[in-house]
């Protein structure tokens, strides 16, 4: 390797399984090289979570970034780390507020597993706009007869007011808004990331009834799609607007293999449809993409705090290692094709088809055999089991 990968350690569980990835499947095969920042919550507290900054600003500079999940703290974690002072925000949240960028999350789809959507063949990836709407939205609840206004005074003074509504008794009220620029740059990190991943893009919201914003956020997506209009076309691929109830309709009749770019709630919900209906949270891989190229490749899930619990008494886990050891795989393939470096992208390759071989062979986590399909015999291993018959498979795959 020649640029270090940025490497974010984690909490609980995934920091257990994220050793052993490193020790069974990445230090034997390559030459490793990674500017590490520990955001274990023990670590943020000594830091005052200064580490979690520096996470976010050496992915900035170095562009591809793997990690681990993480505590977000709250009022209970406050008991468990009583040195833990402050809450401080999620470490994504962090990273995100200096990176900028969308987060596109595609389910690792395996052969035994059949989605619960028939025609899919192929993953589906979900772009959510992470900013404002109702998620910056600010609500109130009245009891009394009257009107509500909306009002937006400008710097220059000049001012803008509509009615909502009048009502005659109890009601709730709702403002919220997005912002030009971060829906354009929304829009920009999903054509990059078709173009990067060949795949058609898909855009929905609701334009026919909210005509000003709805119709903003689509007239941004056709403006940015001009500007990659050509590239699309030598591609072979498309881009298609369409509204979301259509969306919907057209994803479930679907083969897969396409990227949904979703406004912020429908990217909430639809997320956790798309990751259930292919299998479970344990196998859906989440890269963050910058509109000017950085990546920050993670596993969807958390730490898997139950899991920790049990293994902390003692107990081995049988904890599906995979959408970790695919962010690793995908943040190693970018580093490879940023640096031109063949061989690093050949072993993102390897071991990913390591982990499918395992898998394949009936080989896999408790997680998954749940999910089988009936008649599909099925070894359970606990996490450290399976990794090492991952191993083995990519010792002998690499060997080729
Ligand atoms: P979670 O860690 O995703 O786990 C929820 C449940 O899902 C687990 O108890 C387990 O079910 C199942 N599961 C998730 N990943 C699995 C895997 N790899 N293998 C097997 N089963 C898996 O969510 P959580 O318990 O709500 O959150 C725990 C901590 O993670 C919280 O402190 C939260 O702040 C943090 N978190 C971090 C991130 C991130 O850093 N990106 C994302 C989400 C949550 P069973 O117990 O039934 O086996
Ligand atoms: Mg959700």
């Amino acid at each position: 390797m020649t640029t270090p990968l940025v490497e974010i350690d984690g909490d609980e569980m995934t920091r257990i399984l994220w050793q052993q990835i490193k020790e069974k499947l990445l230090l034997p095969f390559v030459d490793l090289k990674t500017d590490y920042y520990d955001l274990g919550l023990p670590n943020r507290i000594a830091t005052d979570d200064r580490v979690t900054v520096e996470a976010g600003e050496a992915a900035a500079r170095l562009g591809v970034a793997v990690k681990c999940a993480t505590i977000t703290p709250n009022k209970k974690r406050m008991e468990e780390y009583p040195a833990l002072k402050r809450l401080f925000p999620s470490p994504n949240a962090t990273i995100r507020s200096i990176l900028g960028g969308t987060i596109f999350r595609t389910p690792i789809p395996v052969d035994f597993v059949e989605p619960a959507v028939r025609s899919w063949q192929k993953p589906i990836t979900i772009a959510r706009h992470a900013f404002g709407d109702i998620y910056k939205a600010s609500e109130f609840a009245t009891t009394e007869p009257g009107e509500c206004t909306l009002t937006f005074r400008g710097e220059s003074g000049e001012e803008k007011t509509v009615t909502v509504q009048k009502v005659t008794g109890p009601a709730v009220w709702l403002g919220q808004f997005n912002l030009d620029d971060s829906i354009r740059n929304f829009a920009r990190a999903c054509f990059r990331y078709a173009l990067d991943s060949r795949q058609d893009l898909w855009f929905s919201a609701k334009d026919t009834i909210s005509k000003t914003y709805d119709g903003r956020f689509r007239t941004i997506f056709e403006e940015e799609y001009e500007a990659c209009r050509p590239e699309f076309e030598r591609l072979g691929l498309r881009f298609f607007y369409t509204l979301i109830d259509d969306a919907v309709a057209r994803v479930m009749r679907s083969s897969g293999g396409f990227i949904w770019a979703c406004k912020n709630y429908d990217g909430d919900v639809m997320s956790d449809m798309i990751s259930s209906a292919f299998s479970s949270l344990a196998m859906m891989t989440s890269v963050l993409v910058t509109p000017d190229g950085k990546y920050e490749f993670e596993a969807a899930h958390g730490t898997v705090t139950r899991h920790y619990y049990r293994y902390l008494k003692g107990e081995k886990t049988s904890t599906n290692p995979v959408a970790m050891i695919f962010a690793w795989s995908g943040a190693l393939k970018k580093r490879g094709e940023l640096d031109a470096l063949p061989e690093l992208v050949s072993f993102g390759e390897a071991l990913e088809q390591a982990c499918r071989s395992t898998l394949n062979s009936g080989k896999m986590t408790g997680d998954l055999a749940a999910m089988a399909k009936p008649g599909f015999s099925v070894t359970v291993l606990n996490s450290e089991e399976f990794l090492d018959a991952i191993a083995k498979d990519l010792a002998g795959i690499l060997s080729k």
